[in-house]
């Protein structure tokens, strides 16, 4: 499978993508925003892309599925519960249903409800396996809940899926928000090396070249993954003094997301 990550360079920072298979040279477009760009890269590389996939059904994710699939003809899918809210949906997918590029990739769906209740993330059981986030993880962060999405449905992703992937899974989320999320990570815990390291290396970068982080790098960096950190429920207690003493991971993951809404 070849990933190519498109840096769309709007105020909302998407991140566009297209799987191919190296073999057939078909290609599956996540969430393309900016189509000018996605078909430019398809065509550069003589790919043909043959379907198109929302994560989910807010605006920056499906911006561009009318201009690409016009030029191209590609089928589009989503969510199973999307379909009446994005236009021209050809295939609803729930859990475990697997899409298929070319005859080389094979992505898993997985039903991720949290950022919206209709929110699918792929994971790619390559060699090293890779997950396509959308809105659900960033990062060094989590998708917020603010438009049709619920918290504890995100925790429950996050702790009953995305916790137990393969700690070398690549993460390749919706957006770049890693600059601000590592900051965000620094004001809990201010001695996350980890962080520090990261936001030194990113401060001011060029989103086009962004590192990929794995899930064993965000279990050390993501504030929404450190649950049980002594220092992160310290710091919640001085902004949510009626805080027990051990508050359950819910809890913590709940008031972590109230705080970054107004970071
Ligand atoms: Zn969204």
């Amino acid at each position: 499978m070849i990933i190519e990550r498109i840096w769309v360079g709007n105020t909302l920072r998407n991140f566009n993508y297209l799987l191919a298979c190296p073999d057939s040279g078909e290609a599956l477009a996540i969430d393309p925003l900016d189509h000018r760009q996605v078909l430019a890269v398809a065509r550069d590389r003589g790919w043909h892309i043959t379907q198109i996939l929302n994560t989910h059904e807010h605006h920056d994710h499906i911006g561009g599925n009318a201009a690409v699939a016009a030029a191209t003809g590609a089928r589009v899918i989503a969510h199973e519960l999307a379909s009446s809210r994005i236009p021209d949906v050809d295939r609803g997918v729930g859990a475990g249903d697997v899409i298929q590029v070319g005859r080389t990739v094979e992505l898993e769906c997985l039903d991720t409800p949290g950022h919206t209740l209709s929110h699918i993330c792929l994971l790619a059981h390559t060699g090293q396996p890779a997950l396509f986030s959308g809105d659900t993880l960033f990062n060094a962060g989590a998708g917020n809940v603010r438009n049709g999405g619920n918290v504890h449905a995100l925790y429950r992703t996050f702790v009953d899926q995305l916790m137990r992937l393969p700690a070398n899974t690549r993460v390749f989320p919706g957006h770049d928000y890693i600059e601000n999320n590592l900051a965000f990570t620094l004001s809990r815990e201010p001695d996350n090396r980890d962080a520090a390291a990261l936001l030194e290396r990113v401060r001011g970068h060029d989103p086009a070249g962004a590192p990929v982080a794995t899930l064993a790098q965000e279990m050390r960096h993501n504030s929404f993954f450190r649950l049980d950190q002594a220092r992160i429920i310290a710091g919640l207690r001085l902004n949510f003094p009626d805080l027990p003493e051990q508050p359950d991971a819910e809890t913590v993951f709940i008031k972590l997301r109230e705080l970054r809404d107004l970071w």
